[in-house]
């Protein structure tokens, strides 16, 4: 069974996941109205189905190759990409100045779930790119945003993050790469960088790597990083790839999954100094990498809703296909499709329902972003960019765990032929896996979430978004229908628990931070189940207003019945068990 793009319950959570008058149906995207989002979702689904998703197990047999410096994609990779410049899906968000669209994450975040669906490997490039367009856009001077810009959002060349270091991949601090100052103002890079996604690929005429290194009079620690570009080739005047730059690809990894995403070793100035141009100010780079990487943490977030949805997808296929034994009270001839099975039932909808439930956050979370542009209001602009920052690090794991987990579960529906390749259920489990360890694992993100984001405006930015979901608790308690009524006591509990872990968190970090630290994995879990709830239940409540997507109801129930009532045990996972989680030290001593 191919992939099916989803577009009509995309739509829907794009307009309804974040409540009454928020979303697409909240008036700050003139640009998504009358009938823009349907026509670009579906175009680009188009795309996802017909271009990509035929490439996708090929491109896992095949894999990048490289040879004498120069690495080959997989066969059909440089004509698709072809085609993504044809319809213009690099310039999506890009800003218009620069040849972009201008369009709003929330339809970009709609489109990148249907692309990665379709080929998680290939859409890393174009993903990295995005980010890369962002961080220039930001804080490139107006040469470098001339020069490149443009060609980066036409997909003309693509775009590459360059942090990782043998000894320096989750602590930064470790950064050894170096650059040294030119009289005429530009850089010479000397270093390695490892675990560079299409570091070198054969699809672009040229590759401009973002680049992470420390100048000779620098600050120890991440005070003392700086950001540069460093294109392959170093562009004319006229903007054409001229000399080739002192930098080279001098290995691709053997990887578990994404197989055709070349993962690169990169080598910068061992002939004399890659050239390379500032980026924002010296010593401020990580703040310039860091627009780069919380734009790639939500795409990585979305690659595992991606993930979830198209192992979904093949699972309830194969449930249907699949006879083995007879449950009790089957009135059928022989034996039963598996999906009769209570057992496979609940897999099924464990696998829909978390899936729609990580979807509804990455979409209130790009929502979050655009908001914080776009809102009229200043004071609304900074509550909605706070909103972004504390939603961000839950999209990325909460958004990844549930992509390897539903990957799991489609392989389980299968039985023994989720474990052979032919299916391609075990490939989406092969490549999710990855998402929860790049753009910062997720145990990073849930300190992230913890140290820095609880604290934002001293508690009022998160105590803005519990207060948020018990607003769509109180309209589901305003509900007689049954369903409603199935889910107001799950939720509720989720959100008292989610209450009291804030509390312990917010009370603990200072006066006992490793214990606080120790919590911090099941709070962004309890976290991501409270917001994926509340997130469901309102999709829920649109459907029943609408008479809409009516699947959505019984997918906010069994979210409710089965997800959220573990939102008790993690909470004491929070509060009660820093210390069995220090008795490591003598479990492993
Ligand atoms: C396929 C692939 C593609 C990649 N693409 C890129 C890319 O394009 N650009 C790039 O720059 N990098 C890339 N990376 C690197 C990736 O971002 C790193 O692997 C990741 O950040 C983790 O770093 P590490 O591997 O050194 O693990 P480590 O940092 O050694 O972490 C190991 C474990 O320790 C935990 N840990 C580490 N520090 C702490 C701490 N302070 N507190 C609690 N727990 C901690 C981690 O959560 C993890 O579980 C890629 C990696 C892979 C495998």
């Amino acid at each position: 069974m191919s992939y099916r793009a989803p577009t009509a319950e995309i739509l829907f959570a794009m307009a309804h996941a974040a409540g009454p008058g928020r979303g697409m149906a909240g008036g700050v995207y003139p640009d998504l109205a009358d009938g823009a989002a349907v026509a670009i979702v579906e175009q680009a689904a188009r795309y996802a189905e017909d271009v990509l998703a035929p490439l996708n197990q090929p491109g896992d047999k095949a894999g990048a190759r490289l040879a004498n410096g120069v690495v080959s994609t997989a066969p059909g990779w440089a004509d698709a990409y072809g085609r993504w410049i044809e319809g213009g899906w690099a310039g999506l968000t890009a800003p218009e100045e620069a040849g972009g669209m201008g369009l709003p994450h929330l339809l970009d975040s709609a489109c990148l779930e249907m692309w990665t669906s379709a080929n998680m490997a290939y859409m890393l490039c174009p993903m990295l790119s995005a980010g890369a367009i962002d961080a220039l856009a930001r804080h490139g001077s107006p040469d470098l945003q001339r020069l490149y810009l443009p060609k980066i959002v036409s997909g003309e060349w693509s775009a590459t993050m360059n942090l990782t270091e043998p000894q320096a991949g989750s602590d930064l601090n470790a950064l050894r790469t170096r650059a040294e100052r030119n009289p005429d103002g530009s850089y010479r890079l000397f270093g390695q960088k490892i675990y560079i996604t299409y570091g070198e690929h054969d699809m672009t005429d040229n590759i401009v790597h973002l680049v992470l290194a420390r100048l000779p009079d620098a600050p120890a620690g991440t005070r003392g990083i700086s950001l540069f570009l460093v294109p392959k080739f170093l562009p004319s005047q006229d903007g054409s790839p001229g000399a080739r730059n002192d930098l080279r690809c001098t290995g691709l990894e053997h990887k578990m999954g994404i197989n055709a995403s070349p993962t690169c070793t990169m080598v910068y100035g061992d002939g004399g100094g890659a050239v390379g141009w500032l980026v924002g100010e010296e010593n401020r780079g990580l703040a310039c990498m860091f627009t780069m990487m919380n734009n790639a943490r939500l795409g990585v977030g979305l690659q595992g809703v991606a993930i979830g949805e198209a192992a979904t997808q093949k699972a309830a296929a194969f449930a249907q296909e699949r006879r083995q034994g007879r449950p009790p009270g089957y009135a059928g001839e022989g034996m039963a499709p598996i999906a009769a099975h209570a057992d496979v039932r609940r897999m099924l909808m464990t696998m829909k329902s978390m899936t729609a439930a990580a979807r509804a956050i990455c979409l209130m979370t790009a929502d979050a972003i655009d908001r914080s542009h776009r809102e009229p209001d200043a004071a609304t602009r900074q509550q909605a960019g706070e909103r972004a920052s504390l939603l961000t690090p839950v999209a990325k794991a909460f958004g990844t765990d549930v992509g390897n987990e539903v990957a799991s579960l489609g392989v389980q529906v299968h039985g023994g032929m989720g474990y052979i390749e032919e299916t391609g259920a075990a490939q989406y489990m092969r490549d999710a896996r990855i998402a929860a360890i790049y753009e910062g694992t997720n145990g990073i993100q849930a300190i992230d979430l913890v140290t820095r984001k609880l604290p934002l405006s001293g508690g009022a930015a998160v105590a803005a978004e519990i207060a948020d979901m018990r607003e769509t608790l109180a309209r589901v308690g305003r509900l007689d229908a049954p369903a409603f009524a199935a889910v107001r006591g799950p939720l509720a509990g989720a959100l008292d628990a989610l209450e009291r872990a804030t509390r312990y968190m917010l009370e603990t970090l200072q006066a006992a931070p490793n214990d606080a630290l120790a919590g911090a994995t099941p709070y962004l879990r309890l976290f991501g189940l409270a917001r994926g709830g509340a997130g469901l239940a309102n999709m829920a409540l649109a459907a029943h207003e609408r008479g809409e997507q009516p699947q959505m109801i019984a997918l906010a129930q069994f979210f409710a019945q089965n997800v959220c009532v573990q939102a008790d045990g993690l909470a004491a996972m929070v509060t009660d068990g820093a210390a069995s989680v220090h008795a490591a030290q003598e479990a492993f001593a």
